[in-house]
């Protein structure tokens, strides 16, 4: 999506540019060149916005709220002992099969349920979340936004009002800003430097470094074995894997931390760790299954697709996001009558996903429930606004009557995607409601 060049934006810049000059980096201690400089509560309000958007853009939050809790409180040990402990920081566990993780400006940790089922004890979470709390203390996304990458993102967020929602306004462009985010890659010494600082907060936390050097080598023989696309779709892309990172992280635990990784007061933490998890390695086959479907899906083959997701639901069930598939499958078949109970199911079960609320809108839609439909379609933009939301969103405006708000709002669409085939359906319908 395009983002708007407004007169507004280029004063923003401008009174930013003003303040522009060096920050001293809280981990290195060197001067930061930098085009403009973000202080410390412009970087947790950036994170702020981005982090909601992020957590939709990846499945949402995955629904275990015992191990949500857990991995809260191992990145909270992590994040007390680290440079920055005042950041407001979070941990959130995502519902994606793809095994990853990331750091927002400002403390937004979250980890995929991917990556989680892989680990084998707590140490090696922890070798995980302090790798990311690494990024978020020397300030690497920072960096990058201020040198110049998402710049007029990161400026638009921080200028436009708070408490905004829907299109083409700060949700909108806080949505972006996390797809840039999460898209960012760091270089190799920001990865070195991350792989050494998260060392340090583990052992400062009480765990045994040695859980870093099992989580890489675990890296490196998934990496020799031929990582499957999802490894390198994933983790491997945002954060790039190599040997000599590897060697370089053991040759300096042995310098710096050889007693520490022979002292049994260094925890691992296996059985806790294996207990939390346990839930989620049950839903293991069910996701599976999942998988599988979305990429017959992808690949065309919607009823083969509907036939796994049946199966997945079966084996882990009353699970939102495979519901919510499943759903969308349905709709994809034009069978909006069996897309239906999933959805609801979807939504009772999970409230704050977009997707789901996206679909039940649809079929709403399509049943002639004007007033059901904008209920959810409206909060499916306020989760996260996507093209496809907007259109049909203002679809239920035009048949409601409020003619004004939906040639907004199908503009809107149109301006954001202007090559799409929504955006295209969206400039049709504005030159349409205009000429009436
Ligand atoms: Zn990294």
């Amino acid at each position: 999506m395009r983002i708007p060049h407004t007169r507004f934006m280029l004063f923003a810049a401008l009174a930013l540019l003003f303040v522009s000059g060096c920050a001293v980096n809280p981990v290195t201690g060197r001067q930061e060149l930098a085009l403009f400089s973000i202080s410390a509560s412009q970087e947790v309000k950036l994170g702020q916005e981005a982090f909601p958007k992020a957590v939709q853009q990846m499945g949402g939050e995955y629904d275990d709220p015992t191990l949500a809790a857990y991995v809260n409180g191992v990145g909270s040990r992590l994040a007390k002992v680290a440079e920055r402990p005042e950041l407001p920081y979070e941990f959130k566990v995502l519902n994606d099969s793809t095994p990853n993780a990331f750091a927002l400006p400002g403390g937004f940790v979250a980890i995929t349920r991917g990556l989680l089922v892989n680990l084998e004890n707590e140490a090696q979470l922890a070798a995980v979340l302090g790798h990311e709390i690494g990024h978020v203390t020397a300030r690497d996304s920072v960096q990058g936004m201020q040198r110049g990458a998402l710049l007029n993102l990161g400026l638009s967020v921080l200028s436009a009002a708070t408490g905004s929602s829907g299109y083409g306004t700060l949700t909108q462009q806080a949505g972006q800003l996390a797809a840039g985010l999460l898209d960012n890659s760091f270089s190799r010494e920001q990865e070195r430097q991350a792989d050494r600082l998260g060392v340090d907060y583990m052992v400062r936390a009480g765990y045994n470094p040695r859980g870093s050097v099992q989580l890489q080598e675990f890296f490196y023989r998934t990496v020799e074995g031929g990582a499957e696309p999802m490894w390198l779709t994933g983790l491997f892309r945002t954060h790039p894997f190599s040997k000599e990172r590897m060697q370089d992280l053991r040759a300096y635990i042995a310098e710096r931390y050889l007693l520490q990784q022979n002292d049994p007061r260094f925890i691992f933490n296996e059985q806790p760790f294996q207990r939390a998890i346990a839930d989620l390695k049950k839903t293991s086959e069910g996701y599976e299954l999942y998988d599988k479907a979305r990429e017959q899906e992808a690949g065309g083959d919607v009823s083969g697709a509907i036939a796994t997701y049946l199966q997945a639901a079966v084996k882990a069930p009353d699970q939102a996001l495979i519901l919510t598939r499943l759903g969308m499958a349905y709709l994809h078949a034009g069978d909006v009558r069996a897309a239906r109970p999933h959805l609801v199911r979807a939504v009772q079960l999970d409230d704050g996903y977009y997707l789901s609320r996206l679909g039940l809108g649809m079929v709403y839609l399509e049943l002639d429930d004007v007033p059901g439909a904008v209920g959810h379609l409206e909060k499916s933009m306020d989760l996260l606004p996507t093209d496809r939301g907007g259109y049909l969103l203002a679809l239920g405006y035009e048949k409601q009557g409020r003619t004004a708000e939906a040639i907004d709002l199908y503009r809107q669409v149109a301006k954001a995607s202007p090559d799409s085939k929504v955006g295209q359906a969206a400039a049709q319908k504005v030159a349409e409601l205009q000429s009436r």
